[in-house]
C-alpha cells in the first residue's frame, strides 16, 4: 500500500494501536497536540515534538538561520500553548549537511533561544549526526499544566461557538510569496514572510484560556483551518459549521489577494502554518470571554463558526449558499486531492 492511500493522519491512525502497551500515568497518548502524564494529584507534564526538514519544511537559501532556529522553537510551542500548557525544558536533534557552518548554527541556536529566553526554557540537551541530504530540526519540547485546566481537541461539544485569536492565511500567503518571489510592495512583503518564517507564539494566551473555564476544545492552527477543525470534530465526535463571512482576513492578506487574484477565504481554509488557536466556548458564555480576553491581552478573539451534531463540517458560503468543507489542508502524503 502506498502511503498515499492513506494519507499522513491514516498512518497515524493505522500504527496507534501498536504503540499504546502500557496505561500506567499516561493520561493523554497518540491524537492530540501533547502527550499528557500525571505527575502528581494535581499536576500534568506535557511532551510535544515537532520536526522541521530542509526542502519540505523549508528552503534554507530563503530563511535565515535565526528565524529558521526560532521557527523550530516556535512551532513546538505552539503545541504546548494549544493544551493551554506552560513550557518546560527543550531537546534538540539535528541532522547537518556538509555546507553548514559552525556560525550557521551558532545564528540558528541564538533564534531558538530567543524564544528560550522569552519563556524560560532551557535545551537540555539533543543528538547530532552528519546529513546526506538536507539540514533536519527536531525538538522534544516539555511542559507543565493543571490537571483541571488541560484543553483537549476531543472535548468540543455542540452549540460550542468556534473561535481563532488572530487573522488567517499570512502565512501561506508568505510561503507563496517566497516560492514564487512575487514582486509586492516591500512592507507588505515582509508583513507576511514573518508570518510564515516566525510565526507568533501564544503560550499566555492558551494559559488564560485553559485558566478560564470557558473553553471546551483548542488545537494550534498548523496544517490549515479545513484540516485542523476536521481534527477536533473527529475527536469530539461532532461537526462543525463556518462562517466564510466571519474568517479574519487582514489587510495584508488582501492586499495580497486583490494583487494575485486569488480567494482570501480559499487561503484561509486551506493554507497551512499559521499558529493560532482554534478553539471551541461553551455556549452563552462567548461574550465574557471575548471581553476578558481584550482586557487581558488588547486584542481580539474571532467567531468564526459553531460546533453541531453530526459529523459534517460546513460552510456558510458568503452567496448563502453552504458547501461540505474537505480537508484541503498539509498532508505530508496526500496527492493534494
Ligand atoms: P501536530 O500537528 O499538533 O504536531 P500531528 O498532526 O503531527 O500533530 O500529530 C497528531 C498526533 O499523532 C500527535 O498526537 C502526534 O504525537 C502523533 N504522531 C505523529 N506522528 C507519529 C508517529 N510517527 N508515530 C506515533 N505518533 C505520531
Ligand atoms: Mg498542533
Amino acid at each position: 500500500m502506498n502511503l498515499e492511500e492513506i494519507g499522513e493522519f491514516g498512518l497515524i491512525k493505522k500504527v496507534k494501536p501498536l504503540c499504546f502497551i502500557r496505561k500506567k500515568n499516561i493520561i493523554k497518548g497518540i491524537g492530540d497536540d501533547c502527550a499528557v502524564y500525571e505527575i502528581d494529584k494535581e499536576n500534568a507534564a506535557l511532551l510535544t515534538t515537532d520536526m522541521l526538514v530542509e526542502n519540505v519544511h523549508f528552503l534554507r537559501n530563503k530563511i535565515t538561520p535565526y528565524d529558521l532556529g526560532y521557527k523550530t522553537m516556535a512551532v513546538n510551542l505552539s503545541d504546548i500553548s494549544s493544551m493551554g500548557g506552560r513550557p518546560s525544558d527543550a531537546f534538540l536533534s539535528i541532522a547537518i549537511p556538509g555546507d553548514i557552518t559552525v556560525e550557521y548554527l551558532e545564528e540558528l541556536y541564538e533564534g531558538m533561544m530567543f524564544l528560550g529566553m522569552k519563556y524560560n526554557v532551557n535545551i537540555l540537551g539533543g543528538d547530532t549526526t552528519s546529513s546526506k541530504t538536507g539540514l533536519v530540526l527536531n525538538i522534544a519540547l516539555t511542559g507543565v499544566i493543571g490537571k483541571d485546566n488541560i484543553l483537549y481537541r476531543g472535548s468540543a461539544q455542540s452549540g460550542d461557538k468556534i473561535y481563532v485569536n488572530g487573522y488567517l492565511g499570512e502565512s501561506a500567503a508568505g510561503l507563496d510569496i517566497l516560492l514564487k518571489d512575487i514582486d509586492l510592495n516591500y512592507k507588505l512583503k515582509s508583513h507576511l514572510i514573518k508570518c510564515h518564517n516566525m510565526p507568533e507564539v501564544y503560550i499566555d494566551e492558551g494559559i488564560f484560556l485553559s485558566e478560564s473555564g470557558l473553553v471546551n476544545a483548542c488545537i494550534d492552527l498548523s496544517d490549515g483551518i479545513s484540516s485542523d477543525l476536521l481534527h477536533i470534530c473527529e475527536e469530539s465526535t461532532c461537526g462543525a459549521v463556518i462562517y466564510e463571512d466571519k474568517l479574519p482576513v487582514s489587510k495584508e492578506l488582501q492586499e495580497y489577494t486583490k494583487s494575485t487574484g486569488k480567494n482570501p477565504e480559499e487561503i484561509i481554509l486551506s493554507g497551512g502554518e499559521d499558529y493560532k488557536l482554534l478553539f471551541t466556548v461553551k455556549k452563552d458564555y462567548s461574550g465574557q470571554l471575548e471581553k476578558d480576553y481584550f482586557e487581558k491581552f488588547g486584542q481580539k478573539i474571532i467567531c468564526v463558526g459553531e460546533i453541531i451534531e453530526g459529523d459534517q463540517i460546513i460552510l456558510k458560503q458568503k452567496n448563502g449558499k453552504e458547501r461540505n468543507i474537505k480537508p484541503t489542508g498539509w498532508d505530508h502524503f496526500s496527492s493534494g486531492t
